[in-house]
């Protein structure tokens, strides 16, 4: 968990309040849903995604950051449903480009536009640079609300390197040119468990699931 589990005490108990509902995955990606399902199986809370419910519409994502983000699409969710909601947002972070595409990463290209589009984009952008100067990092927030709006946020993050040319096959977005030293490969080189043992994603939601485990036990918080 990001804090002391005694400044998560709020929500563990309005988690605890509202266990006998399933927990709403605030996506419409269907990957997100397996990925989250998985993660969270077996800590004794039931979870659904949006899929059941087509009427609630999408969130705007309109905030600064990927915090903002999240919390406002599980706030409205689990307040539109009346039950616990998760969701989670994320982007790249390159140094060169101050930070750049960051809480604009989907849409880096423009609202049109698509995975390939972004990444033409920032090769581009990126033109000429050489490799030391390419450092970046993909950030994710995870924002768990109750129905009674309280609210939990983790964060992960993972270092790596743009890359000037596409490798691997696997993953999405900017997969195949964010090269995790580590590792020696691209993240769509990488096959999804190794992925997400580091992702920014999955750190973020081992962070969440710390808080979800933590109500779920029996006792004191
Ligand atoms: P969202 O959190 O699903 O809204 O992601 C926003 C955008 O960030 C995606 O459309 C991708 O362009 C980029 N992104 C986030 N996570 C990843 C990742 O794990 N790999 C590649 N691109 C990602």
């Amino acid at each position: 968990m990001d804090k002391n589990t005694s400044e998560y005490h709020d929500i563990i108990v309005s988690l605890r309040k509202f266990m006998a509902y399933p927990i709403i995955l605030a996506t419409h990606n269907e990957g997100k849903v397996r990925e989250l399902q998985q993660l969270l199986s077996g800590i004794g809370f039931q979870v659904v995604s949006m899929a059941n419910f087509p009427d609630i519409p999408e969130v705007v994502e309109d905030g600064d950051t990927f915090e903002a983000n999240a919390a406002k699409k599980a706030r409205e969710v689990a307040v539109a449903l009346g039950k616990t909601t998760l969701a989670d947002d994320s982007g790249l972070l390159v140094d060169y480009l101050g930070g750049a595409p960051g809480v604009h990463s989907a849409r880096f290209a423009g609202p049109d536009h698509d995975d390939a589009a972004n990444n033409r984009k920032l090769l581009q952008l990126l033109s000429g640079v050489p490799l030391q100067q390419r450092t970046a990092r993909f950030c994710c927030a995870v924002a768990i609300v109750t129905p009674d709006e309280q609210v939990a946020t983790t964060q992960g993050t993972c270092e790596g390197i743009i890359i000037d040319e596409f490798r691997g096959e696997n993953g999405f977005g900017y997969d195949p040119l964010f090269f995790v030293p580590q590792y020696g490969k691209t993240f769509a080189e990488l096959d999804s468990a190794t992925k997400n043992t580091i992702s920014h994603r999955g750190r973020a939601l081992q962070k969440a699931k710390a808080i979800l485990e933590t109500a779920a036990r029996k006792g004191n918080t």
